[in-house]
């Protein structure tokens, strides 16, 4: 796999280890840390470590399907599968992402109210 390090990207910083995160997972693909600004008592980000910008760049399927099973895994692991969580992937302007470095959210630990905003 070839790991692009763009080096004005934080979350490719995180994979350069030139930021060091609050790590919950890391393999050869992904890397999972704390979000520094938790909107739940439990709210991670799950990235490739290679840097695709938005779901939009996202056409490999077994880093799609990676990225889809990890959530289930940490929240087995972690405690929270059976209680719950919300996973989430903000795209491009009108869902409000900030970091054009592909993430996935994982938030739990309080019950979620629907619609989200
Ligand atoms: P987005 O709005 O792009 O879906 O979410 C970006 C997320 O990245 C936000 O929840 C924000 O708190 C988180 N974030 C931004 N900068 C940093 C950082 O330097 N460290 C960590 N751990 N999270 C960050
Ligand atoms: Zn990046």
């Amino acid at each position: 796999m070839t790991t692009e390090h763009h080096p004005n990207c934080i979350f490719c910083k995180m994979v350069a280890g030139e930021i060091k995160p609050d790590i919950v997972f890391e393999n050869d693909q992904l890397l999972a840390f704390r979000d520094i600004n938790p909107q739940a008592p439990i709210h991670f980000l799950i990235i490739p470590k290679q840097h695709l910008p938005t779901l939009n760049d996202l056409s490999d399927p077994s880093l799609a399907a990676q990225l889809l099973l990890l959530p289930s895994q940490l929240a087995k692991q972690e405690g929270f599968a059976e209680d719950g969580y919300r996973t989430v992937i903000n795209c491009n302007k009108h869902s409000g992402q900030e970091v054009y470095h592909l993430h996935l959210h994982v938030l739990a630990g309080r019950q979620m109210t629907w619609p989200p905003g």
